[in-house]
């Protein structure tokens, strides 16, 4: 077979050499031990929780070895591409300060390796595929899907393995002569690898995370090029990588599979395979089992479930590095101030089996990330979440700033700042009572005290509150008033003899409470009065007076 008069048959059109693309792709010049690493997602719109994992690992390695981390586009398939998709992923991922040092951006490219979006790249394949066809390394296979389904079936019945190898690959040896035939008579055909493996043999590969693995190797005649000549994942991905310097590739390990075709095209094409790093996928318990976090189940499978919900992305990011790396949690406790992005993250700690992804372990660490925020920072957070998330209560947050700022700041900081909320979400319900606009009251009071007792509370409040007191006073004098009533200024003293008394300053103070804060848990009281002010306490405290008559 004259593989050059093949070559130039099937692609004619293609006057670029291996040569004139390996000169615009040159070596990076990074430090010793910079890894190039990226990610590479299809454009469907949909970001999945668990991609957050290689693109975490990814840009740690990157970033922090000094090298370089960027995006491809894998956009081979036409038909699951969405518009817009490309900014949703670019949003997606530098909401949790991943940032790309090159690729895709939303109108183009930034970088001298791209083009970054695989179609643009179609050229390029097909010098590649004309140079494989040259070396006898690929050929064009005209099977029908019909063809392969009748194989597929046939193979069934043998109990034999599946794909197009040894007697299943019918278009292997076809001779010039037929190809041209075929070719012209307009018959269409896809390119296939010629893989020169067998089954029998086993090769030996060491993945970063899951170690020594001893596969078998492939002799498989995969596509290359469809038929319309767009490549398939597994060519894009070896040229793709090879001309871009990835040195480290991370990626689900639904790729395990293939991992052996991938070594055999590196090999084929003269190029240094790069590192492998195959992660699990996140599961989710299930009653006593567990099963993978699924995008058709699980709403918090979708990386916009977290926005919506208001996560703090660097919460979300926090949750993930305690399941990739064991020793994160550990650093956390003795490094409670340094940003987390200061761990020094290593891809050799990552576990081997897939992580667990517990939201209510998420909602922990995201509680105390919020804890340890400041009045500012939470309200610049709540009011970004507010604007595109509940754009009524945005208006309300952001009327007055300094109040907003007042009310968030109520037990924060200290050494045990209170643990109010860990979503942005929470945030209107919380303090909703400060806004009449949404302040609904559930006016429910101890059954244990009598309409006039409670009456009576919220008349002597109104005679002795002055909003110039300090704390202690402001306590002594609901202690005073409690006294005056028959309650017991002194809880273990009402304990003693709970029948002397109605009840004790605790159920006053919880009186108050509910009159002003419409609800019987609020944060810090006196700081709630102060805040709301004399005319609404009062006012409040009216309201609530005449709903009892
Ligand atoms: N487009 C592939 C995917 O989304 C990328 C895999 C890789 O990182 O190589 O699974």
């Amino acid at each position: 077979m004259n593989y050059d008069a093949l070559a130039e048959l099937l692609f004619k059109d293609i006057d670029t050499t291996p040569a004139d693309i390996e000169a615009m792709y040159p070596e990076r010049a990074l430090p010793e031990g910079a890894m190039v690493t990226r990610i590479a997602p299809s454009p469907t719109g949909f970001v999945h929780f668990g991609n957050l994992f290689p693109a975490i690992t990814s840009e740690r390695m990157a970033h922090q070895s000094g090298g370089i981390f960027y995006l491809r586009i894998e956009d081979t398939d036409a038909k699951r591409e969405v518009p817009g998709a490309v900014d949703i992923i670019l949003k997606a991922f530098t909401s949790f300060g991943l940032n790309f040092d090159e690729g895709a951006t939303v109108d183009g490219d930034n970088g001298y390796y791209g083009p970054y979006r695989q179609r643009q790249r179609e050229k390029i394949y097909k010098t590649y595929a004309k140079e494989l066809v040259k070396q006898g390394k690929a050929y064009p296979c005209f099977c029908t899907e019909e063809d392969l389904a009748i194989a597929h079936a046939k193979q069934e019945a043998l109990k034999c393995n599946f794909g197009y190898f040894g007697q299943w690959a019918k278009c292997r040896d076809k001779s010039f002569e037929e190809i041209k035939q075929l070719i012209d008579e307009g018959k269409s055909y896809v390119l296939r690898f010629r893989s020169e493996g067998s089954s029998e043999n086993k090769i030996k590969h060491r993945d970063l995370v899951k170690g020594e693995l001893e596969i078998t190797e492939n002799d498989i005649d995969h596509v290359l090029l469809k038929s319309d000549g767009i490549p398939t994942y597994h060519f894009a991905h070896v040229v793709d990588d090879h001309l871009m310097g990835t040195t480290h590739v991370v990626r689900g390990d639904e790729w395990l599979s293939t991992l052996p075709l991938h070594l055999q095209l590196f090999r084929a094409m003269g190029w240094k395979a790069p590192k492998y790093l195959h992660i699990s996928p996140l599961m989710k318990s299930e009653g006593d089992s567990k099963r993978k976090l699924s995008k058709r189940k699980d709403p918090e499978a979708a990386l916009t479930f977290y926005a919506k919900e208001g996560y703090p992305s660097d919460a979300v990011y926090e949750y993930i590095l305690t399941l990739l790396n064991s020793g994160y949690e550990q650093w956390r406790m003795t490094n409670p101030d340094k940003d987390a992005r200061e761990y020094p993250f290593q891809y050799k700690k990552m576990s081997v089996s897939g992580a667990l992804f517990d939201i209510v372990k998420l909602y922990d660490v995201s509680k105390n990330y919020v804890s340890r925020l400041t009045a500012d920072e939470v309200y610049e957070a709540v009011k970004d979440w507010a604007k595109e998330y509940n754009p009524s209560f945005y208006e309300l947050f952001t009327k007055d700033k300094k109040f907003s700022v007042d009310i968030l700041s109520i037990g924060r900081g200290g050494k045990k700042p209170r643990k109010d909320f860990g979503v942005w979400s929470e945030v209107p319900s919380y303090m909703d009572f400060f806004f009449d606009e949404i302040f609904n009251p559930t006016l429910e009071y101890d059954e244990n005290l009598s309409k006039e007792n409670i009456k009576a509370v919220l008349k002597s409040y109104i005679e002795v509150y002055d909003d110039n007191d300090d704390n202690n006073a402001w306590f002594e004098k609901i202690r005073e008033m409690s006294e005056k009533l028959g309650f017991s200024g002194d809880v273990k003293k009402y304990k003693e003899s709970p029948e002397s008394y109605i009840g004790h300053v605790g159920d006053v103070s919880m009186v108050l409470r509910i009159a002003v804060c419409g609800r019987t848990n609020s944060p810090d009281m006196y700081a709630v009065f102060k805040i709301l002010g004399k005319d609404k306490v009062i006012e409040r405290i009216k309201d609530a007076y005449e709903k009892l008559n």
